[in-house]
């Protein structure tokens, strides 16, 4: 057995469609528009049907990395909040009794 025998290399396409009616193509669908893809992207990884889409995939990616990364700075302050109002609560939690 090897992994160059043609046997193991056979490509097999399959006639369906997505939920746009789109035909799958030689690697699926397209991840920006779902249209037929048959190019694969070896830097993402991933099925592309057109250059354009690569490029908008790109901007999108690049988009909610910027927005993570605020919304990053944002939860560990809020973090940091909840953990003392907690650890308030439990002080005077232990000061009084729970059930009187
Ligand atoms: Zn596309």
């Amino acid at each position: 057995m090897s992994a160059d025998d043609p046997s193991y290399r056979k490509i097999v396409k399959v006639d369906i469609l997505n939920e746009f009616n789109s035909k799958s193509g030689d690697f699926g669908w397209c991840i920006e528009c779902r249209k037929t893809a048959n190019f694969y992207c070896k830097d993402l990884r991933l099925p592309i049907c057109s250059l354009v889409c690569k490029k908008k995939y790109l901007k999108s990616l690049e988009y909610v990395n910027k927005t993570y990364e605020a919304y990053s700075k944002f939860s560990k302050v809020y973090v940091h909040d909840v953990t003392c109002l907690i650890n308030i609560l439990m002080i005077e939690a232990e000061s009084e009794p729970i059930f009187s």
